[in-house]
């Protein structure tokens, strides 16, 4: 499986489908299901709140510069 990894404070995108967290990031949690990764809603109103907003990542956390 692939991860879907973004920084909450910056918007770099090189750990956008990584095989393999890196270990120097912070992580916040874990949103989703690598299912629920692969598309977004049809009907955006129906997802729940937290899924709208990062409806494509499935890791979120805290990159090394921004710690
Ligand atoms: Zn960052």
């Amino acid at each position: 499986m692939k991860y879907r990894l973004a920084c909450i404070y910056c918007d770099r995108e090189d750990f956008d489908g990584v095989s393999k967290l890196p270990n120097d990031w912070t992580f916040v949690e874990r949103h989703q299901t690598h299912r629920q990764s692969t598309r977004p809603y049809d009907d955006p109103s129906k997802a729940p709140p937290e899924f709208v907003v990062f409806n494509w990542f499935t890791h979120l956390g805290i990159c090394p510069k921004c710690q």
